[in-house]
């Protein structure tokens, strides 16, 4: 196997590979030592040497010290609130959804911590119920040569794919629409994922979709170490329209809200747009309006 950070490209047994390219590989990204204390340089760990002798936050005295990493702390629980707030949105409309729709589910899914990619560079999700069946959830690192880039480096992508644990229940096919957003508790940003597929016996996973996180490779193997949990939201597409019965479907009984639909027919006109999650998700409450008590 081969480092994956930028153009180191060290060769390596696959055992040791996870050791050099967070440990020891000189094209790593890393902080400051002085970054608890507030310094934010980060860069490469060949460059940090070179960094040390001109690292301002040493020659502060212990007031100034203070005052920066109060400001350091403040920044870090303003970004945790902001992300904690998207959180939210996202998990607050699809719940709308799943109670207010029948053929909408969704469920969070874990991806355990202290996970590595295995043989085949793959990770998989605990197994979990949905619209009758077990799934899981894979994440695939894959290699993929620049074209445009001259010294022709290869760069490491992570891929998506959902399926079936076994096909022992499914007697016809599946088409499905799949969001795929940051569950709670979750440090590891990406930016949602929408796709469609058919589940069949034939073909008892999805195809793989780009998985776009936030941040580089290596801060993603970091995140491993914690559970990650993804948010899937599976939209049974053979299945009616909007239910007027406000029951939730599946298996996890009737979810309460305080919102009621304010316009069935705006909400018909959105909900049969292929679209629709992706308008959706960023905007809120397109036309849910809230419960006057
Ligand atoms: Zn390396
Ligand atoms: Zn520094």
């Amino acid at each position: 196997m081969e480092c994956s950070n930028g153009p180191c490209k060290m060769k390596l047994q696959f055992a040791y590979l996870k050791q050099h390219v967070e440990h020891e590989c000189s094209y790593r990204t890393v902080m400051c030592k002085y970054e608890p204390l507030g310094c934010d340089w980060k860069g490469l760990a060949k460059d940090s040497k070179k960094h040390k002798k001109m690292c301002t936050t040493r020659e502060l005295n212990a007031s100034q010290l203070l005052r920066q990493v109060m400001a350091k702390n403040a920044q870090e629980n303003n970004e945790r609130e902001r992300l904690k707030q998207i959180d939210n949105k996202y998990i607050e409309v699809t719940k709308i959804w799943e109670s207010r729709c029948r053929n909408i589910v969704t469920r969070d899914v874990v991806l355990e911590s202290g996970q590595s990619f295995d043989g085949e560079g793959v990770i998989h999700s605990r197994p979990f119920h949905a619209l009758h069946h077990s799934w899981v959830v894979e994440i695939k690192q894959v290699k993929e040569k620049n074209e445009n880039n001259k010294n022709n480096v290869e760069t490491t992508r992570l891929k998506l794919r959902m399926g079936l644990e076994n096909e022992s229940k499914l007697r016809h096919r599946l088409l499905l629409h799949i969001c795929v957003l940051r569950g709670p508790d979750t440090s590891q940003e990406f930016h949602p994922i929408t796709f469609e597929c058919e589940i069949s016996r034939k073909d008892l996973y999805s195809q793989w979709v780009d998985f776009p996180i936030v941040g580089s490779m290596s801060s993603f193997a970091e995140s491993l170490a914690s559970e990650i949990n993804l948010r899937v939201v599976l939209v049974d597409k053979r299945r009616g329209e909007v239910s007027h019965s406000f029951r939730a479907d599946d298996d996890r009984g009737t979810s309460e809200s305080s919102f009621e639909v304010d316009n069935y027919s705006d909400a018909r006109k959105l909900y049969s747009n292929d679209n629709y999650l992706m308008q959706l998700i960023p905007t809120k409450f397109l036309f849910f309006k809230k419960k006057k008590k």
